[in-house]
């Protein structure tokens, strides 16, 4: 979208707050149209908590809870996303066979501080991967640690795709996920989801180093009525692998 500017503009684009998520903030007023404007690349969810959102080259696609990947419409809406225009600052690759843990750690040491915002880019062959997605979610809304009770887990081996997703710092933590948050797409597209773990097989990490970060707060009262005081321990139990 605004490939004119330079990498020192590159700026993050998030849609309300990881906490807004947690206490039920299920239905955002902002569409993938408007996303378009952000970014090409990220991640997110969809209204009522349907699905995960992989945004990987201006294509926004859906990993509904029954595995289904479908390319979205610009008019679907999100409660919370993530987005930028990628632009590869630094990139390497790699054989070792990595859990997720040990990706985490692997990339870290190839960051130039935990103090920044990074967007994240691997592909290649996994040899294992699990990811979940969270089925659409009805009212009374739930909070996100007793939907995500509900989420179906996929595993799949020796596949190829690609994982997108940010590590924010954790002084970050009551915007977005602190560390790293990843969703993944398979090269052909047919799967996907949210990272729980993996064993990395052959693979090209791209980093994208950035200094911008912009939030889009919601406008709704349900917004604005909302607590925001969710503890990491509860994110981490929601987004990290605990089985
Ligand atoms: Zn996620």
């Amino acid at each position: 979208m605004s490939s004119s500017n330079s990498s020192s503009q590159n700026v993050i684009y998030q849609y309300s707050t990881i906490n807004a998520l947690s206490d039920g903030y299920y239905e955002g007023e902002i569409d993938i149209a408007t996303l378009k404007k952000y970014g090409n690349f990220g991640l997110g969810t969809f209204n009522g908590l349907d699905g995960e959102m992989v945004i990987i080259d201006n294509h926004f696609y859906k990993v509904s809870s029954d595995g289904i990947v479908k390319n979205q419409a610009d008019n679907e809406k999100t409660p919370f996303a993530v987005v930028t225009d990628f632009k590869t600052d630094k990139s390497f690759s790699f054989t070792q066979k990595l859990d997720l843990i040990k990706l985490e750690k692997y990339i870290e040491t190839n960051l130039d501080s935990k103090n920044i915002f990074y967007a994240v880019k691997i592909q290649g062959k996994f040899e294992y991967l699990k990811t979940r997605s969270i089925p659409k979610q009805s009212k009374p809304y739930p909070r996100l640690i007793d939907a995500s009770k509900k989420q179906n887990v996929f595993e799949f081996n020796n596949i190829n795709g690609v994982l997108v997703g940010f590590y924010f710092p954790n002084y970050m933590q009551d915007i977005n996920v602190a560390g790293f948050h990843l969703h993944f797409l398979s090269d052909d597209k047919s799967k996907g989801g949210h990272l729980l773990n993996c064993i990395t097989k052959n693979i090209n990490v791209e980093i994208d180093a950035i200094h911008n970060f912009q939030m889009l707060l919601p406008k709704k009262p349900s917004f604005f009525k909302l607590n925001l005081s969710t503890p990491k321990s509860e994110i981490d139990k929601i987004e990290r692998d605990n089985k």
